[in-house]
């Protein structure tokens, strides 16, 4: 039995029915990792750059990490990729819960579905049994009842993804949901799922998985739990979860405000932290093998509607759904929360799309008239659940903004794509960041649009200075490659980010795991091997240069922030062009953000610039070279 791994890959083409088996490959998983690493390398090799995301020839990858369901600080994450419906670029995005654990000890790694099944299926994973199973009773329901269903009917002990209406539906930011409030919610994964008329997975396994050193990795885990639990941050990760930042980013000027009008929220004591746990908690909750219980499972109880129950909001959703919808009571917060998990669609998406359709119902670039006779008024409960049944279920004007605020922009057009706030098509995580020049970097620059996972610099921006860009590129490279690493092995970022643990101890775990020998200059390479991978079949399937995505709508630099502490701060064009031109120089990318043949090939990647050549892409030859050492290390500050 191979280190770490479950043993065997599974690949299933929906249109035939027909699965095969095939062992892992090991030396796959040696150079890349598994998690967004394999999802980046087989998407590259496999999917043709003219294939329609939600076409037969995309493919839907699930699969766990090589640390995933293994004894470190919660090896409790599952990947999912497929090329993005949403951003037209290699997509992924991961989940924690239960899945990937209990995919390897079923003893599965990975599961690639090929082509688009004629009728619905769901995957029946029940040990050595595999099968494609009549998803006809369960197509239509929404995503938290047909989980529950889906458990009745199969047993309490099957962890269980699902899709619901959005991705049926096409919405191209639908999510995958599982455990009841945990989702793959970035990059429309759901859509994929819909469109190859797969409506849920539902695993069970029993078996153990084999590691190098046991003893070795158990006692330094061991270490680590007890000192982690004395970590002053944990007291207030496990009362609050990451709703404790709804305070902090307010008072720091960086909360998207009735879309990212503003950045700070008069009304936020009645929505934040506090109120979460006071009035909405009913218990806290973990995923695998996790001792700091962010999760927060809770009700929502709003008169004249049923009493739901839901895991959240966390920061995330409810930033984009609280603030930046004009949200002033918990319960109505929790309550969108609970409407956007049950119909499948990323509630963080999902937030920037109402929040984006508010702002064009405010200015009459949309009326009564197009929402069935509705408004969509700042704040207004009833309103946003009406809007959200017209997209999930692609009614009417609906089926704009199913497709994302970029396109809907460029539907609805009078000056509205100055703000969709988005990037590369997928919507802004919780952060404005023009009072967060490192932050808005990141989102300008992640492969997969603007999503924080890959690189958060706002404590990064306090520190080094907020109106100072110099340098900020650098960290935020570094950022791309060791914050990825997370999903590349299918562990809960959160323990090194919050309760410091260190990139040696993670990768001393992953020598006890693996036996690999390696040390945190390699995985730093892999995970920028795989950032450039990814860049390079991005590049090939829009056919253009890098720079032409990498900026953010015109609010970042025209709009100066109007209110709170950050008041008059902002930033100019200028400045942002420059922190593009320095963040293609320290990633030994040309000046048009794309990658040149020395550097691919540094990183073992030539045939990319092959590719890119033929296209006329590729970079041109840097006067001097490629750096030697891209992004600089960087240990962010603990809160
Ligand atoms: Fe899951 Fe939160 Fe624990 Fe991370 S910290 S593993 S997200 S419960």
């Amino acid at each position: 039995m191979s280190n770490g791994l479950a043993g065997t890959t599974l690949r299933i083409n929906l249109a035939t029915g027909e699965i095969r088996r095939f062992p892992t490959d090991e030396d796959l998983y040696r150079d890349w990792h598994g998690g967004r690493g394999i999802t980046a390398k087989i998407l590259y090799d496999e999917v043709p750059r003219d294939a329609d995301p939600l076409g037969p020839k995309n493919l839907f990858l699930l699969n766990a990490g090589i640390m995933s369901g293994c004894f470190v600080p919660a090896g409790s994450k599952v990947e999912f990729g497929a090329v993005s419906p949403l951003t037209n670029g290699p997509g992924d995005s991961n989940m924690g819960g239960h899945l990937g654990p209990t995919l390897k000890f079923a003893g599965y790694d990975m599961i690639i579905f090929e082509d688009i099944s004629p009728r619905p299926v769901y995957l029946f994973v029940d040990n050595e049994t595999v099968e494609l199973r009549d998803a006809s009773p369960y197509w239509g329901m929404k995503s938290l009842d047909c989980e529950k269903r889906l458990k009745e009917d199969l047993g309490e002990d099957f962890e269980i993804a699902t899709i619901g209406p959005a991705g049926e539906n096409g919405v191209l930011f639908a999510c995958i949901t599982h455990d009841f409030g945990r989702q793959a919610g970035r990059t429309g994964q759901g859509a994929v799922m819909g469109s190859k008329k797969l409506k849920a997975i539902a695993v069970r396994g029993n078996k153990s998985l084999h590691v190098k050193d046991l003893d070795s990795l158990r006692k330094q885990v061991t270490e680590i739990i007890f000192r982690t639990q004395k970590h002053p941050n944990m007291e207030p990760w496990q009362k609050y979860g990451t709703a404790f930042f709804m305070q902090w980013s307010n008072m720091n000027a960086v909360m998207p405000t009735f879309n990212f009008q503003t950045t700070y929220y008069e009304d936020i004591d009645k929505i934040d932290g506090d109120q979460l746990v006071e009035k909405c908690l009913i218990t806290h909750k973990a995923c695998f093998g996790c001792w700091m219980n962010c999760g927060k499972f809770t009700k929502a109880v709003v008169p004249g509607k049923p009493e739901v129950h839901l895991e959240g909001p966390e920061y995330e959703t409810g930033s984009l759904c609280g603030p930046n919808l004009g949200i002033k009571d918990i319960h109505h917060l929790a309550y969108i929360n609970w409407l956007l998990d049950n119909l499948g669609l990323d509630s963080m998406s999902g937030g920037g799309v109402i929040a984006f359709a508010m702002e064009c119902f405010e200015r009459g670039l949309i009326t009564e008239k197009d929402l069935e006779g509705h408004s969509l008024k700042w704040g207004s409960l009833d309103d946003i659940e009406h809007f959200l049944d017209l997209v999930a279920y692609r009614r009417g004007i609906g089926a704009w903004f199913a497709e994302g605020t970029k396109r809907a922009a460029a539907r609805i057009g009078r000056g509205s794509e100055k703000f969709a706030m988005q990037v590369k098509g997928q919507e802004m995580s919780g952060y404005d960041g023009r009072w967060a020049p490192g932050m808005l970097l990141s989102y300008m620059t992640a492969d997969i649009g603007a999503h924080h996972n890959r690189s958060w610099t706002i404590t990064v921006d306090m520190a080094e200075g907020r109106e100072n860009i110099e340098g900020r590129a650098k960290i935020v490279v570094y950022l791309q490659h060791i914050r990825p690493l997370f999903d590349t092995w299918c562990i809960c970022r959160l323990f090194w980010g919050e309760l410091d643990v260190t990139p040696e101890e993670l990768v001393e775990s992953l020598n006890h795991i693996t036996g690999w020998g390696v040390g945190v200059e390699d995985v730093l390479r892999t995970s920028e091997k795989i950032w450039n991978l990814n860049r390079c079949h991005y590049l090939e399937r829009q056919r253009n240069h890098g720079r032409t995505y990498d900026y953010p709508p015109a609010r970042a630099w025209e709009d100066k922030i109007p209110s709170g502490p950050g008041k008059g701060k902002g930033l100019s064009l200028a400045q942002i062009d420059r922190m593009l031109d320095e963040y293609y120089a320290a990633r030994g990318w040309d000046k048009n953000g794309n990658p040149t043949r020395e550097l691919l090939r540094d990183l073992g990647i030539e045939y990319a610039a092959d590719n890119l050549e033929k296209l006329g892409l590729l970079g041109e030859p840097i006067p001097g070279g490629i750096p030697k050492v891209r992004g600089e290390k960087y240990k962010p500050k603990a809160f």
